[in-house]
């Protein structure tokens, strides 16, 4: 053995003894042979939800695939070891998913953030680094005239991040999540080893992944395909009074891929969240509805639809949105059009964080909760919500829009509803809160806000066969649940990869023994 692997070997087991001990070694940098692991910050142990925060013994910044190898051989190299490890994106999780609780944090950010393009006739693609952001891929690939197929709302969020969940926004229904837009990985398996995979090499590995929560492997690199891009979009919003009509109408859209580019929905309970939505939509919006009072609310419905508009292709947009707009049944002249550049309408809801931040309401509890519902469930869903929300004093958003199945490959790790899985649609809905605790929902209120989310979960997923998505499920029998029939297979896929479950302890999926107790909350 070379000197210089059995000097890392020595410092790796120093690593292992000093993070199982009971007193904190790591105050300070420390050189472990090739890898140089930080003290904990306060940034490694929290996220976006700002419910959970569990402290790591150690961060570690790693410069190139084969450090996060390094340290994963080892670990699992050792049955001495309990040490976790989880791979923190861009921290927008809402449950402490990234977080590893006396573990070790790899800051996927620090990796090297070149993309390397390919433009082909055929196809296009970007190879990225798993700690790349979005925006970054999107500002580099939009001066070659290109862009990603398939995004999600926000693009602050890691490539890594959006692939270990699944990645969706309104281009969903036309082009499937992100992981249906991937077209190889480099992952580091929880047994350290450095993996190519794609759907025609270590398929297994590849489909485990995407949609794996972090369980299987961190990856590393990602093969993003790209499409030519628009240089501008035609943004349209419409407003209901009616659910079952705005469902009709959303469906009708996304049965139109040729003429949608986008479609997604969301519902306008008070003033405020008609106000916040509003912000990144440069429209002139004069609509003033009644919103009852709080004994009896008069609930509204906004669609949001997008047309691509290729300058180059002289193709005439507004006479599209008219064609589409003519089937559809809206409140009457409730129907507004913008155009925005491309750039702008992907980055919508930074200008929200903006606003936002600007008041002090970004970085607050976010008590999330985000569920794919069966068609068949989707108005006992909506009446379930209703049930409880109260209208007046909302705050926060709640998304609803249609997916398409058939855009999903079931191969991966994703969880979709089985019940009506013959229907082609499928809705996801969020329910997208926050919390201040400046404005009086501190700790008992956030406490009530969770427990009322839960209820939702738990009574959907029981009685309309709906299933989390960027699940949290408080034990591992609830993630049974979750899983259902996959379960088997999702461990099974662990037992090959991770076989000493090292990776992604803030899932609580597969906690170590002693573990158990600390992410019970
Ligand atoms: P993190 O929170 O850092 O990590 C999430 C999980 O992935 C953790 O388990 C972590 O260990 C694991 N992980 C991170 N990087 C890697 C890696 N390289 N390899 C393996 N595992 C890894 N989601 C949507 O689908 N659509 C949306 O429109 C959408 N909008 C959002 C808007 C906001 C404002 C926020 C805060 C979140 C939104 N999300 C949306 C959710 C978001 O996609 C997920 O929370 C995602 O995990 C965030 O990415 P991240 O880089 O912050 O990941």
């Amino acid at each position: 053995m070379e000197v210089s692997m059995l000097c890392t070997r020595v410092s790796l087991l120093i690593l292992i003894l000093s993070l199982c001990s009971p007193y904190k070694f790591i105050q300070s940098p420390m050189d472990f042979g090739p890898l140089n692991l930080l003290p904990t910050t306060t940034t490694a142990s929290s996220d976006f939800g700002r419910i959970l925060f569990h402290a790591p013994a150690a961060v570690l910044k790693p410069q190139s695939s084969r450090d996060i190898s390094l340290l994963l051989s080892f670990l699992s190299g050792s049955s001495l070891s309990k040490v976790t490890v989880a791979a923190r994106g861009a921290g927008h999780s809402i449950h402490g998913q990234a977080q590893a609780l006396d573990g070790i944090v790899v800051e996927m950010c620090s990796l090297p953030a070149e993309i390397e393009f390919y433009k082909g006739g055929e196809i296009s693609y970007a190879d990225v680094s798993g700690g790349v952001m979005w925006i970054d891929l999107l500002e580099q690939s939009l001066k070659l005239g290109l862009a990603p197929r398939s995004w999600t709302d926000y693009l602050y969020l890691t490539v890594g991040g959006t692939l270990s969940n699944a990645g969706i926004s309104g281009q969903t229904f036309k082009h499937g999540p992100q992981i249906s837009n991937v077209l190889q990985l480099e992952v580091v398996t929880g047994r350290g080893e450095i993996v190519t995979c794609s759907p025609s090499k270590d398929a297994d590995l590849f489909n485990a992944v995407l949609g794996g929560l972090g369980q299987f492997g961190i990856i590393t690199r990602a093969r993003i395909l790209l499409q030519e891009a628009p240089q501008k979009v035609r943004w349209v919003r419409a407003f209901y009074d009616d659910f079952n009509t705005f469902t009709k109408d959303q469906e009708l859209l996304v049965s139109m891929p040729d003429l949608v580019d986008y479609v997604e929905g969301f519902i306008v309970l008070n003033e405020q969240s008609l106000h916040s939505s509003s912000i990144a939509f440069p429209a002139n919006v004069d609509f003033n509805p009644d919103f009852g009072t709080k004994k009896s609310p008069n609930i509204y419905y906004c669609m949001e639809f997008a047309v691509h508009d290729y300058q180059h292709k002289n193709t005439d947009v507004e006479q599209i949105v008219e064609v589409i707009s003519r089937q559809m049944s809206h409140m009457v002249s409730q129907l507004y059009t913008v155009e925005v550049s491309y750039f702008d309408f992907l980055n919508r809801v930074r200008m929200e964080e903006m606003s936002l931040r600007s008041i002090g309401l970004w970085e607050v509890h976010h008590p999330w909760l985000n569920m794919f519902v069966p068609k068949a469930g989707i108005n006992d869903f909506r009446d379930l919500l209703m049930d409880n929300v109260s209208p007046d004093s909302f705050e926060g958003l709640i998304l609803i829009y249609p997916l398409l199945r058939d855009k999903w490959d079931t191969n991966t790790s994703v969880v979709l509803p089985d019940s009506g899985s013959t229907e082609r649609v499928m809705y996801v809905v969020g329910i997208l809160r926050s919390a201040n605790p400046e404005g009086g929902c501190s700790h008992h209120c956030l406490q009530e806000l969770l427990r009322r989310h839960r209820r939702i979960a738990d009574t959907a997923g029981v009685h309309l066969g709906a299933k989390q998505y960027l699940a949290h499920h408080p034990t591992p029998s609830g993630w049974h649940q979750h899983f259902g029939w996959r379960w088997e297979r999702f461990a099974e896929r662990k037992t090959r990869f991770d076989p000493l479950r090292i990776l992604g302890p803030g899932q609580g999926i597969f906690p170590r023994r002693d573990d158990s107790a600390a992410y019970g909350s």
